[in-house]
């Protein structure tokens, strides 16, 4: 079984629980660790759970709603820490080195689009555009069902969209409504960022990628990283529910505190 459990999305921090079990033995992967490691214990309570019974923790990319607590949980609970070479030097840069994690619990990830195993979990990172050293973004299976996880980039590519072409769930960035970041209170210089080709994700580029990667096996959608001021959950939800033909109310959005509940993705 593969289950996933948004643990908060958005610009303040983005966490995925993914849970895979299969012959009575459970593997636990965390993607991405934008909190405090209190706040992160804090998350895990509600799912049964404490930092130490994660097996691995995945850093898509250095920006610090992603990184968060990640060296902590590496050096405290023994995790080890996957990312790509370019966001393991982007983060040697900032104040957390690399000696803090212990070098035996650093791991690269080797190349766009190569497999990795993780116990009964495989992960295939993808590079996608976002204005960061080496950004990633993931699928993965238990063997049976997918999973994609896409909460950063800045437009939809044919080579993104073809990893999330199968998947059997996706949770998938909306992040803002292009006519409220026009509008809102964003200077012009961060404007030009976040609805930038490095940046974020539009509402309709969401429903684009959506659009591409629908099939009868998907189950469900999870609209993730809303921007607060740039966005609403009716908006997002509105915009992924018009593709597949379906309520609003079928489209779960990850809150940024409380996150998700468990879903199957098959
Ligand atoms: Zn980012
Ligand atoms: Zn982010």
């Amino acid at each position: 079984m593969l289950r996933f459990r948004s643990l908060g999305s958005g610009s303040t921090g983005n966490g995925t629980l993914i849970e895979s079990t299969r012959n009575g033995r459970t593997t636990r992967l965390l993607v991405d660790c934008g909190f405090s490691l209190r706040e992160l214990t804090r998350r895990l309570a509600p799912a049964g759970l404490t930092p130490s019974m994660l097996d691995a923790v995945f850093i898509t990319h250095e920006h610090s709603d992603h990184v968060g607590c990640a060296l902590q949980l590496g050096r405290r609970h023994g995790v080890p820490v996957w990312a790509s070479l370019g966001t393991w030097q982007a983060m040697d840069r900032k104040p957390a080195p690399l000696r803090a994690v212990g070098a035996e619990l650093v791991r690269h990830v080797a190349l766009d689009g190569v497999p990795i195993e993780l116990g009964g979990l495989q992960v295939t990172p993808f590079g996608v555009p976002h204005d960061a050293a080496e950004p990633l973004q993931l699928r993965c299976t238990d063997g049976v069902a997918r999973l994609g996880v896409l909460t950063d980039l800045g437009e939809p590519t044919e080579a993104v969209m073809g990893h999330l072409s199968d998947c059997h769930a996706l949770l998938l960035e909306c992040n803002h409504d292009a006519q409220m970041l026009a509008d809102g209170p964003y200077p012009f210089f961060l404007k030009r960022r976040v609805g930038g080709v490095r940046g974020h994700l539009a509402n309709t580029q969401s429903a684009t990628i959506l659009d591409r990667c629908r099939h009868t096996g998907l189950r469900h959608v999870v609209a993730a990283h809303l921007s607060q001021q740039n966005n609403t959950p009716e908006l997002a939800a509105a915009a992924l529910s018009g593709v597949l033909g379906c309520s609003a109310t079928e489209i779960i959005v990850a809150d940024a505190l409380q996150g998700s509940p468990w879903l199957d993705a098959g």
